[in-house]
């Protein structure tokens, strides 16, 4: 029987692992942090449907405990060299080589660092926080301004990092704006006197129950929508956030005071998947893993026996992450039969 292995314990690692135990394939999954599902265990709920993200972890760990998965956690892949007859050769950040005839890469994504967008004031001013500290405050239930108080007003900015010419990145991160939404909705549940403003370039709602979102989010809880783009962040005395912005459909700059301005941060290749994609030489634009075909053959790759999955291709939803891990573990079926 070939031995599998697989890089990054997120949705997609985890969902093809246990696909492929199923079948009665070995499998041994490989994650550089001390727990699996790290990007989803800090959310508070997801969207479409405001599932728990706890309950996602959970199911997502019991897969893991499948007979034939072996997880081998605190373990930075960070070489990745094909052997010949001998398959691949991974290699640790302690120097430990793994042998394996075949790999699937699900190394996942890195939200966009907020700090290289100066003008916004990120760890400038208080106010201003990133779309992952938003949802950690929402899940522990501490949306709070600087004072520590109950926010009067929280403002949305979108693309912050994707579609964006000066940081390098044309692409849309697909999930934001959903996000925000959500994000919004939540905020007015926990506290339906503070204001909720989203300042986007255009909304993208581009999945099943996402338009009823957003329609929700303004019929139902009052979210309001600017198209427009801040083009600066500034503190006030009293701790707020003053920002300078230009509404695009009244075609009027304007000026406006939040207690937190939330920067809905894209995604972007992560450290392990620029590494590996280019020591396996399928790195792609902008870093990502490069598939041979996005229609037929997405999670194969040019290299033999290596295959890829989910948000280390390109920016995409947990559940679009975990339907593609599914092709993929069919795809190394294929190829094992
Ligand atoms: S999903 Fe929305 S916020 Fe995110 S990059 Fe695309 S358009 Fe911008």
């Amino acid at each position: 029987m070939k031995s599998i292995s697989i890089i990054g314990a997120g949705p997609a690692g985890i969902e093809a692992a246990s696909i492929l135990a199923k079948q009665g394939v070995d499998v041994t999954i490989f994650e550089k942090s001390s727990s699996p599902m790290k990007n989803v265990a800090d959310k508070a709920y997801l969207f479409p449907n405001f599932a728990a993200a706890n309950d996602i972890v959970e199911a997502m760990n019991k897969k893991l405990m499948l007979p034939g998965i072996t997880q081998q956690n605190d373990t930075d892949i960070v070489g990745l060299t094909r052997e010949g007859q001998r398959g691949w050769k991974l290699t640790d950040s302690q120097g430990n080589s793994y042998y394996t005839d075949m790999v699937l890469l699900a190394t996942g994504y890195t939200p966009f660092d907020a700090h290289r967008k100066e003008e916004l004031g990120y760890s400038i001013y208080g106010g201003v926080v990133t779309s992952i500290e938003m949802e950690r405050m929402i899940r522990y239930n501490q949306v709070a301004n600087t004072m520590m108080e109950k926010p009067r007003r929280v403002v949305f900015l979108q693309c912050v990092g994707s579609r964006d010419e000066k940081s390098g990145n044309h692409y849309c991160s697909k999930v934001c704006c959903v996000t925000a939404v959500k994000q919004a909705i939540e905020i007015k549940k926990q506290l339906p006197d503070t204001e909720t403003f989203i300042f986007y370039m255009d909304l993208r709602m581009w999945g099943q129950h996402f338009e009823e979102m957003y329609r929700m989010s303004q019929q139902e809880y009052g979210v309001r929508y600017v198209r427009g783009r801040i083009s600066e962040a500034s503190g006030t005395f009293d701790g707020r956030v003053q920002i300078k912005a230009e509404d695009t459909l009244m075609g009027m700059p304007l000026k406006m005071t939040t207690d937190l301005l939330v920067l809905m941060v894209g995604m972007e290749a992560s450290a392990g998947t620029r590494c590996l994609a280019q020591a396996a030489g399928i790195c792609g634009e902008y870093g990502f893993a490069q598939s041979i075909d996005p229609h037929l053959k997405d999670c194969q790759t040019t290299q033999e026996g290596l295959f890829v999955c989910g948000t280390c291709k390109r920016p995409m939803s947990i559940n679009d992450a975990v339907n593609d891990a599914r092709a993929a573990a069919l795809a190394i079926i294929d190829e094992i039969k």
